[in-house]
């Protein structure tokens, strides 16, 4: 081989060399294999949550309990045993049939479990630096932080249940947007340990509320979405102030629910994760007559509110 070439080669190959060489230092690195494992088991942990958040799903607008009673096939009634329900898994295995009567199982299930464990997931990833405490630097900051990531993945599993229940049923649930509520609460409480981040926190959940609570009064005020109200008399009747008169009506319950969940995740994200969800919501409130659209509406504030806490900078949580 020509000696220059072969020169010109191997100048090249050094920084490649070398940062196959660091990367391989930092695969190695404890700290780094034990972070894999932590947002793998978060992703386990996930897929099990989900698991019990489809009973939850299911069972809560029935006014049944959640922690009682045999998971059972809906078709055969049969008792489902361990093996039948694995997260997922077992879905997958049994080829979305029952063992026992054979009888199709909605993939409905597994796509929750899964959806659970992603959200679980993206939330270790992005709060990595919460959950992973080196033992020797063991510290205060570190339970505060651990205590923020559990009250986060709470707060996922709730908005989860009530968009799916919302889903089937055109109404969310109230107990939801009460424990939503109670997480920002506790996170407040977390300031007594953090007091150098409690003006940012606090300023910042208060100009979340205020956005959202813009956006609340906006959608009732400017949009006449009455239940029986045709496309066109609704975009009109944005013009005329007409929401108000309708709003407080019993039929319209479910419509003051989606608007009050909407102000807990402003008050409990704040600045400036509830600034895409308040607009966001703001246009849909205007553009679809709500009270067609409500199945749907809870499906679009949980998907936004997911995407601007994992694009948009920290604030509360
Ligand atoms: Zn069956």
């Amino acid at each position: 081989m020509d000696k220059d070439l072969w020169g010109a080669m191997q100048d090249l190959s050094v920084p490649v060399i070398r940062m196959v060489q660091e990367a391989a230092s930092i695969w190695s690195q404890p700290e780094f294999i034990i972070m894999l494992l932590i947002i793998f088991y978060t992703g386990i942990f996930g897929l099990i949550i989900g698991s019990f958040l489809n009973v939850c799903i299911y069972r809560i607008p029935a006014g049944r309990n959640v922690a009682k009673g045999h998971s059972m096939c809906m078709d055969c009634g049969h008792n489902l045993g361990v093996l039948d329900l694995v997260p997922v898994f077992s879905w997958l295995f049994l080829r979305g049939k029952c063992r026992y009567c054979g009888s199709p199982i909605a993939s409905r299930y597994a796509k929750i479990e899964g959806l659970t464990g992603l959200v679980f997931i993206s939330m270790a990833l992005l709060r990595s630096d919460w959950i992973f405490m080196p033992w020797y630097e063991f510290s205060t900051a570190h339970v505060v932080n651990m205590i923020k990531f559990l009250l986060l993945l709470v707060l996922g599993a709730v908005v989860i249940v009530t968009t799916m229940v919302q889903f089937d049923h055109g109404k969310g649930l109230k107990g939801a947007v009460l424990t939503v509520m109670g997480i920002g609460v506790l996170r407040f409480a977390l300031l007594f340990f953090e007091q150098a981040l409690a003006e940012k926190v606090l300023i910042s959940s208060a100009m979340g509320v205020s956005m959202s609570g813009l956006a609340v009064l906006i959608s009732v005020f400017f949009t006449g979405d009455t239940v029986a109200e045709s496309a066109k008399a609704h975009r009109l009747s944005a013009l005329r102030l007409r929401g108000f008169q309708s709003y407080f009506l019993p039929q319209r319950y479910a419509v003051r629910l989606s608007d009050a969940l909407v102000l807990a995740l402003g008050f409990v994200l704040g600045f400036p994760v509830a600034l895409p969800v308040a607009v966001g919501y703001v246009l849909v409130r205007a553009i679809f007559i709500i009270d067609k659209s409500i199945r749907y509406i809870g499906l679009f504030t949980a998907a936004v509110t997911w995407l601007a806490f994992a694009v948009l900078s920290r604030s509360v949580f």
